[in-house]
C-alpha cells in the first residue's frame, strides 16, 4: 500500500479543510447563480434543490437550474416556489427551453423537495443542517428527498462541511464521491485497480481514512483537474510525482 501517498492526500485534504471559507464558492462560474447557491442564510433551498438536480447532466448545467428558474419566475423565495403545482414546475423547467434532460422526472423531484422543505423544515432548508447533526444524520436527511441517492446525499454533506464550514458532530459518514478524477488518481497512485467499481473506491477511502473518508475527495479532484489528465498527465508539475508509481514508471 502506498502509505506515503495516502498521507499526502489526507494532509492536502486537511489543508483545504482548514482554509478560510471562500467568500463565494464557485459552483457554476456565473456570478448571479453562484450568489444564489451560496445564500444559505436567506435562500438555503437553492443549494438543496441544485443538489437534487445534479444527475444525468453536466454538474455545471444542473447547478444553474435554480438561477434559471429564478429568472423565469422573477424570484426564488420558498414562498414563491411553494405555491407552484407540479405541472407549474414542469412548465417553468420546460419552456422556453428545457433546463434538464429529464424535465418530467426532475420537475417531480423539485416539486416534492419544495413540499418537503415546507412541511418538514417549516420552509427553512437550513434546518436540515443546523444544530450540529452527525454526518450520518445529515446524509440521511438528504436521502429522505425523492430522487436523492447516496452519491448526491454525501456530496451535499461534503460541500456543506468542507466549503460552507457547517459544523457537524463527526465526519465518519461523509464518503468520497467516486467520480472520474477520484478513480483516475486513486488508480494511478496504486490505491485501487484501474477498473475498480464505485463501491470499491468508497470502501477503499473508508479503509484509508475512516474519520472522514471524503476528505480526500477535493484533493483528488484538484490533482485530477490540474495535472492527472486522462491523456498525458502532467506528472512533472504534480506534487505527488515522487510518491506516484505511475509517474516513476514513465521516467
Ligand atoms: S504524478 Fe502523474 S500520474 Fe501520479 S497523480 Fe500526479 S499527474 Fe497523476
Amino acid at each position: 500500500m502506498n502509505k506515503a501517498a495516502i498521507e499526502e492526500l489526507v494532509k492536502r485534504g486537511q489543508e483545504l479543510w482548514h482554509a478560510p471559507k471562500e467568500e463565494l464558492f464557485r459552483f457554476t462560474g456565473e456570478p448571479e447563480a453562484d450568489k444564489l447557491l451560496n445564500d444559505l442564510t436567506d435562500r438555503p433551498h437553492a443549494f438543496v434543490l441544485a443538489c437534487i438536480m445534479d444527475r444525468q447532466i453536466k454538474a455545471e448545467k444542473a447547478w444553474l437550474i435554480p438561477q434559471r428558474i429564478s429568472e423565469r419566475l422573477g424570484g426564488f423565495s420558498i414562498q414563491k416556489l411553494s405555491v407552484l403545482s407540479q405541472e407549474d414546475v414542469y412548465r417553468v423547467m420546460k419552456e422556453p427551453e428545457p433546463l434538464h434532460r429529464f424535465v418530467n422526472k426532475m420537475a417531480e423531484y423539485f416539486y416534492s423537495a419544495v413540499q418537503r422543505i415546507m412541511n418538514n423544515y417549516a420552509g427553512d432548508a437550513s434546518r436540515i443542517w443546523t444544530e450540529k447533526p452527525s454526518s450520518a444524520e445529515l446524509v440521511y436527511r438528504f436521502l429522505q428527498f425523492d430522487g436523492v441517492g447516496v452519491k448526491i446525499a454525501t456530496m451535499a454533506a461534503n460541500i456543506l462541511a468542507r466549503h460552507f464550514k457547517i459544523p457537524l458532530a463527526d465526519y465518519y459518514s461523509i464518503d468520497i464521491s467516486p467520480d472520474v478524477h477520484v478513480r483516475r488518481v486513486f488508480s494511478r497512485l496504486g490505491l485501487i485497480p484501474a477498473h475498480a467499481t464505485p463501491e470499491q473506491v468508497i470502501y477503499k477511502a473508508r479503509a484509508l481514512y475512516p474519520d472522514y473518508p471524503g476528505i480526500m475527495d477535493f484533493t483528488c479532484w484538484e490533482i485530477g483537474r490540474n495535472w492527472c489528465h486522462t491523456l498525458s498527465p502532467a506528472c512533472d508539475s504534480c506534487y505527488m510525482k515522487e510518491l506516484c508509481p505511475t509517474a516513476n514508471k514513465s521516467r
